[in-house]
């Protein structure tokens, strides 16, 4: 197709992309896509023939290659093979996807579970399952794109509030009228700033005003939390989140998503959310590994010790650098360089000295807070993050981000 052939909006806007996609490579400035060929232990990876600490991983426990989470998957292959032969309602469901609910529901402390094959189809299909025309759905500005999708795509009344900011939450929700539903969503930690939502206020107003509460703890399962199990245990206040939304393919070495919550409710979704309905199931092999991968987080709790002091040295060291890491309190550490082009450099000059990290630049972020986004795993020796911030550091005084 030749793409240039007509000068219409969409040619203009493939053209645009495609022309600082040239500029980005011609200048080794392109960091989309790199090809990892091996993944060493949970904290190093062989990019482009060279050996790199890797600070770009969301397996925050270093779950990845776990032997028990690999075995299972294996054995999960030997006795199903790789397939589901379809959707479930349609196909069969297979027992391991039932064993990985039941898991899921004991985890969350939740009566039932459900699962799709992605984080992002879990959103989208939950949200839209659930909120239609006529109905309230309130959303901080920065939750995740799947949720922002998500509510898109249920054609009801969709409202954001500041970031974290629980005044203009309650404002929203005084602004719906009183006898609508109302959907309150947030990430429980953000995933490009890092930082924690204000829960005990943001339950308390779903509790004052009637409206349901739905949390998604992609960057929050086996982080916050004494055992890991997220949001609610963090702060102590078991059981209220409505809608316990969580990816398999963070902390859970696998990929997919689930809801967990009250049995009706997840009994609701299995027969009304279209991406149950109308899309096969998680292979077994990836099934097996999540089911395994929430065993080894309560069995091996040293790893969520090893993931806080990690991310304790990581935050003050870069701060004491100088670096702002904005708000964040977690493994998800921005490091702030203005720029887009900034950020680039930065990234360039740490991956020279064998630091994976990645830039997050505009439109992900607004204009002048591109950043890198560091991740701190709990597969990281003390001794490597040292080194890593020596790097960051050594960069950001040569770039001109901190002095
Ligand atoms: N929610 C949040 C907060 C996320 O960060 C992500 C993944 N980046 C998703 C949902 C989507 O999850 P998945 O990658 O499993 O589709």
């Amino acid at each position: 197709m030749d793409i240039h052939k007509t000068d219409d909006s969409v040619t203009r806007r493939i053209r645009a992309m495609v022309d600082r996609y040239n500029y980005l490579r011609e200048n080794d400035l392109y960091f989309y896509n790199q090809p990892v060929s091996e993944i060493r232990g949970g904290a190093k990876v062989l990019v482009n023939g060279r050996e790199m600490g890797m600070y770009a991983s969301y397996s925050y426990l270093g779950l990845i290659g776990h032997p028990r989470i690999n075995a299972a998957a294996k054995a999960a292959v030997d006795k199903y093979g790789t397939g589901t032969n379809g959707v479930r309602t349609l196909a069969g469901s297979l027992k391991i996807h039932q064993e990985l609910e039941e898991t899921i529901a004991e985890f969350k402390h939740a009566e039932d579970a459900v699962t799709y094959t992605s984080g992002y189809a879990t959103n989208l299909t939950v949200i839209s399952t659930l909120m239609g025309r006529g109905d309230w759905v309130i959303s901080d500005k920065l939750n995740h794109a799947s949720i922002v999708d998500g509510c898109l795509m249920s054609g009801s009344e969709f409202r954001r509030f500041k970031h974290n900011d629980m005044d203009e939450l309650e404002k929203r929700l005084q602004q719906a009228p009183a006898d609508v539903s109302k959907l309150v969503v947030a990430d429980a930690v953000f995933s490009m700033d890092g930082d924690v939502i204000d829960f005990p206020r943001m339950v308390e107003l779903c509790q004052k005003y009637g409206a349901w509460l739905m949390m998604d703890e992609a960057h929050s399962v086996g982080v916050l939390g004494k055992t890991g199990r997220g949001i609610e245990e963090h702060f102590g206040m078991e059981g209220t989140v409505d809608i316990k939304m969580g990816t398999l393919s963070k902390t859970i070495p696998s990929v997919g998503g689930y809801v967990a919550g009250k049995k009706d409710l997840i009994t609701y979704l299995r027969h009304a959310s279209r991406a149950y309905i109308f899309s096969a199931a998680l292979p077994p092999a990836q099934a097996a590994a999540a089911n395994e991968a929430f065993k080894v987080i309560l069995d091996e709790p040293w790893r969520i010790q090893n993931l806080w002091d990690n991310t304790h040295l990581f935050i003050d060291g870069l701060k004491s650098a100088g670096f702002d890491t904005m708000l964040t309190s977690t493994a998800i550490v921005p490091v702030l360089c203005g720029s887009d082009e900034r950020a680039f450099a930065l990234t360039r000059t740490a991956q020279h000295n064998d630091v994976f990290v990645l830039p997050v630049v505009s439109p992900a972020v607004p204009e002048g807070l591109a950043r890198l986004r560091a991740t701190i795993t709990a597969a990281h020796e003390p001794d490597e993050i040292k080194r890593a911030m020596g790097v960051i550091e050594k960069a950001g005084k040569e770039i001109g981000i901190i002095h």
